[in-house]
């Protein structure tokens, strides 16, 4: 079946759609292949085979009572455990959750649902999304399909190596500071985190609220908008949710023309301390996109110098007061709770095992950067510099329609490597931080391999709010132009299933 396997998620839901394979043909084969693959990359935490055979089947039903499926229906996904399902545990990768089956569905999940994605399992992820390269689960360890010994990004990192080995053609992650955009760069993926508010946060555990997104993984640019669209959109359950039609991604990614389009590089995100590969792919790329008509522009987000260090005061911030809600009372975990301990007592031993070391570095960081006395010199000042990158992104966005930068400073780096040097594993995030903190649309997609280690480099395209559709229609330009030049690029992957 690895003929089905090799297809692209629009290919496959149009197999599925003409009958010339069953849904659950299709997730018979992903799951065959999770079981053969996934001992050496552990991208998934849970893989439940006949919940997932269930909904395969009752998408064939549905075909064969005459009903008309839309575009990703029988199609298989991988999901990041940050979403509730309620046939599925959900752990965000933590002690504390662990055990935890919840009663609902997120609204992404009850969204892939009806548009009848067949959800294959959860996916590894850092423990409540803080983290660069997957190393913080509190279970496992996943690995990079391009080489085993490197991290696969994250914190959805189990998303990106369940997509690139070949084990779910599609995914979801949650962006809160790249956590989509990272993981796809070293992963050779496409990854896009929405404008903020134009996908729901409903049953998203939260991390901190006001840059939380969820966003789609796929290996090709189309299978990327066709996920996008199928849980976006505006929720009534979520405060912060846009009340607009999602922008027409799908669309964008079937045009993918550049004619004419005014294209910023933003110079602080374009440094010398970056590995040499990774900017001449870049550079390459501006190259290239100036070729099929684009004009190339430079320009500077000063503030954006000041992004790293804003983010790490305002998501630790956030999170400390979203993960109070793990007492030991309601959920998962519970400590010494033998009849002789008060509450309190049982709240902190539980906390003090339920939580790795990064989230209680959090925590601790946040509740101090809180704290009376600080609060203005620490959490006020990074507010103020969040408007600056604001009104730096608006500026720019007068004169350009859209900035382009490298996702990361460098590929993939060796697991262990940044694991006890929280700086350095922060300093992943350093160009896709801007656009979580502006709260507008953003994108990765792979602009080749690295000459010096040979593993992808993504291309970071930044839109206004609500113009998603742009960054789709730039990375269709990238990815068909590069495709045309190159051939297929993860098809070097040493995972990659041949067409
Ligand atoms: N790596 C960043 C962090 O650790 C971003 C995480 C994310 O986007 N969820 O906070």
């Amino acid at each position: 079946m690895s003929d089905v396997i090799s297809l692209t998620a629009a290919e496959l839901g149009e197999a599925i759609r003409e009958g010339r394979v069953t849904s659950e043909e299709a997730t018979t084969a992903y799951l065959d292949r999770i079981e053969s693959v996934d001992g050496e990359i552990n991208a998934f935490l849970h893989v439940r085979r006949e919940t997932a055979l269930e909904q395969a089947r009752a998408v064939d039903a549905r075909r064969a009572a005459g009903e008309e499926l839309g575009p990703l229906a029988g199609v298989p996904v991988a999901h990041k455990d940050v979403f509730t399902t309620k046939d599925m545990p959900t752990t965000a990768a933590s002690k504390i959750l662990e055990g935890w089956q919840p009663p609902y569905d997120a609204t992404v999940t009850a969204r892939l649902r009806e548009a009848g994605l067949v959800i294959l399992g959860k996916t590894n992820m850092d423990e409540f999304a803080m983290g660069s390269s997957t190393e913080n689960s509190a279970y496992k360890v996943t690995r990079n399909p391009w080489d085993t010994d490197r991290i696969p990004g994250g914190s959805s990192g189990g998303s990106s190596a369940a997509v690139a080995a070949f084990e779910a053609p599609l995914a979801t992650g949650t962006d809160t500071g790249g956590s989509i955009r990272q993981p796809a760069a070293v992963c050779g993926l496409v990854g896009a985190k929405p404008t903020y508010g134009g996908s729901s946060r409903y049953g998203m555990i939260a991390f901190a609220s006001s840059l939380d997104t969820p966003g789609p993984f796929a290996r090709n640019v189309l299978d990327a908008a066709l996920l996008h669209e199928a849980f976006s959109g505006h929720d009534p359950r979520d405060s912060t949710s846009i009340d607009a039609p999602v922008p027409p991604v799908v669309d964008a990614a079937r045009l993918g023309d550049v004619e004419g389009l005014r294209v910023g590089v933003v110079s602080e995100l374009d440094s010398d301390g970056f590995q040499p590969g990774v900017r001449q792919r870049f550079h390459e790329t501006l190259e290239l996109l100036e070729s099929l008509g684009a004009k190339i522009v430079e320009l500077s987000c000063p503030s954006f110098d000041a992004a790293l260090s804003a983010y790490y005061l305002i998501a630790p911030s956030e999170c400390s007061s979203n993960l109070a809600r793990f007492d030991a009372m309601r959920y998962g975990l519970r400590v010494g709770d033998d009849g002789t301990r008060s509450a309190e007592e049982v709240m902190s031993l539980t906390r003090a095992q339920g939580f790795g070391p990064e989230v209680k570095r959090r925590i601790m960081l946040g509740t101090y950067a809180l704290s009376s006395g600080y609060y203005d010199a620490y959490y006020g000042s990074a507010q103020q510099v969040r408007t600056l990158i604001k009104r730096d992104f608006d500026a720019a966005f007068e004169n350009v329609d859209v900035l382009v930068s490298p996702t990361t400073p460098t590929t993939a780096f060796p697991i262990g490597e940044r694991a006890e040097d929280p700086m350095a594993m922060y300093l992943a995030d350093l160009c896709t931080i801007p656009s979580n903190l502006a709260g507008n649309a953003s994108l990765s997609v792979p602009c080749g391999l690295a000459p010096e280690d040979g593993l992808p480099v993504g291309f970071q395209i930044m839109a206004p709010p609500l113009a998603d559709d742009r960054t789709y229609r730039v990375a269709a330009a990238v990815e068909r132009a590069l495709t045309e030049r190159d051939g297929d690029l993860l098809a070097r992957s040493p995972y990659a299933v041949a067409r």
